[in-house]
């Protein structure tokens, strides 16, 4: 999509004129780029004839700069679109919550409720897990193992076939034990079929949730309305995740999503691991979906990275080859304080991981065995590209060589690859449309 509403708005910039004509492709160009974007075809044509209506070229006054304003009415709308003029219950530390989850089977629920109990637990909540899915085989297992893994209490059955029964008893259970955030998972099965509409409705009703989270995968296209919408409809949906926007999805979905739901998009999940997920901000969605990076990001960046030090590493970072030896000079600039160390910092998923404590002895600890590793490389392995490099026998090499153990150099492999797949998001950075130094 980016390269459709980039392309457009380009050749626009380099049109001397803008007349009739100019827009007129212009939204041409646009609405195709939406439609292949997954934005539903109604909103759309709104959205091409309110830019009309804004964009009065007659009544634009001589100097005034018309392509920028073309430009901003095609942002703003976009925002406008994905806000839905209210905010979402947001839950309160030391006060209890029950957040219930809905959507369908496949969306991404059970992963989603991991990551947003995960989420809240390092904010200091004390979430807990209920698994009132009692229609897929295995569901309580894979809840049970998310939760162990992330070492947050859950609550679930065997036996029981009842959901609501046990989401009741999941819910009285945490609040007795001072849960400050009880997050109950539900079935999905297939279709938005009147069992499971039936369902959601008693488990809602037994247990009052102050929030109901739709969850919908950002990959399934044009039905992406229908599908928020037929959930709205049965449950009082007040907030959307949309999820799997690490894939080839565009996301044109999540704007469906809102004005299906009258909700706001509240997180995405960018992958499978837990902590792949990201508070969804409308501005840096839609640079994205414009192909203009992520805005706030490239916003942090020109913040802290002083002027005379942007060019070099806007260089390495928008290069998009993240090499072992980038993330090596990237710990040592961690380590120091550099600017750069304040920009990772920023990433979601970065300094959680890295440095959960902040500047603290273990977090300082692990970067430097992290390099000490590295330090027992060849530079061929530093400066590969290729994952496949890594072999058995390399790693028990270099294990050997750092005398660290085979899991220790795992376990940064591990890390590297994670912090890799953060920073592809600078990549599109250095063609941010810039005016005066300053990010549109
Ligand atoms: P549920 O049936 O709605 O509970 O869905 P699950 O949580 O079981 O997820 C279905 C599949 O989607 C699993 O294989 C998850 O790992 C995967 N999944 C969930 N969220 C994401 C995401 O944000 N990105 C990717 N790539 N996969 C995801
Ligand atoms: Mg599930």
């Amino acid at each position: 999509l980016g390269g459709g509403i980039s392309r457009a708005l380009a050749q626009m910039r380099d049109a001397t004129v803008i007349d009739e004509k100019v827009l007129t492709d212009c939204l041409h160009e646009i609405a195709r780029a939406l439609l292949q974007a997954d934005v539903h075809i109604k909103m759309v044509s709104d959205m091409r004839s309110n830019i009309r209506r804004i964009v009065n070229l007659e009544a634009l006054a001589a100097g005034i700069n018309k392509r920028r304003i073309i430009q901003q009415a095609v942002f703003a709308e976009l925002c406008k679109m994905l806000d839905p003029g209210k905010p979402s219950f947001v839950p309160t530390k030391g006060k209890l919550s029950v957040v219930m989850f809905v959507g369908l089977q496949g969306s991404g629920k059970t992963t989603t409720c991991t990551k947003y109990a995960r989420y809240h637990q390092r904010k200091g909540f004390k979430p807990s897990l209920v698994c009132a899915d009692t229609f897929r085989a295995g569901a309580f297992d894979q809840l049970k193992q998310n939760a162990t893994k992330a070492n947050i209490p859950y609550y679930g059955s065997y036996m029981e076939s009842d959901p609501v029964k046990i989401a009741v008893e999941g819910v009285e259970r945490f609040r007795k034990e001072n849960s400050d955030l009880i997050i109950v998972d539900t079935s999905g099965r297939h279709k938005q079929e009147a069992a499971l509409i039936e369902e959601m409705r008693q488990v809602a009703e037994a247990t009052k949730p102050d929030l109901v989270i739709f969850v919908m995968d950002g990959s399934i296209g044009q039905a992406a309305f229908d599908q928020a919408q037929a959930f709205k409809q049965s449950a009082s949906v007040g907030a959307v995740i949309v999820t799997k926007l690490d894939g080839h999805a565009k996301g044109g979905g999540a704007l469906s999503a809102v004005a299906a739901t009258k909700s706001p998009v509240i997180f995405i999940g960018t992958g499978e691991h837990i902590d792949d997920i990201e508070v969804f901000e409308v501005k840096p969605f839609v640079s994205r979906l414009l192909g203009m990076g992520d805005l706030s990001l490239v916003k942090k960046f020109h913040d802290v990275v002083p002027v005379d030090q942007q060019s070099e590493l806007m260089q390495k970072l928008t290069e998009g080859t993240f090499t072992l030896r980038l993330f090596y000079e990237l710990l040592q600039n961690l380590i120091n304080m550099g600017p750069i160390g304040q920009v990772l910092s920023m990433l979601p998923g970065f300094s959680s991981e890295l440095m959960p404590k902040g500047h603290d002895k273990e977090s300082q600890a692990k970067i430097k065995r992290y390099m000490t590793i590295m330090d027992s490389m060849t530079n061929a392995e530093l400066d590969s590209t290729n994952p496949k490099l890594m072999s058995e026998s390399r790693i028990s090499r270099i294990a050997r060589g750092s005398g660290r153990a085979v899991k220790d150099v795992m376990d940064m492999l591990e890390e590297y690859k994670r912090i890799a797949k953060a920073f592809s998001k600078f990549k599109n950075m250095d063609k941010v449309p810039k005016r005066n130094n300053k990010i549109l």
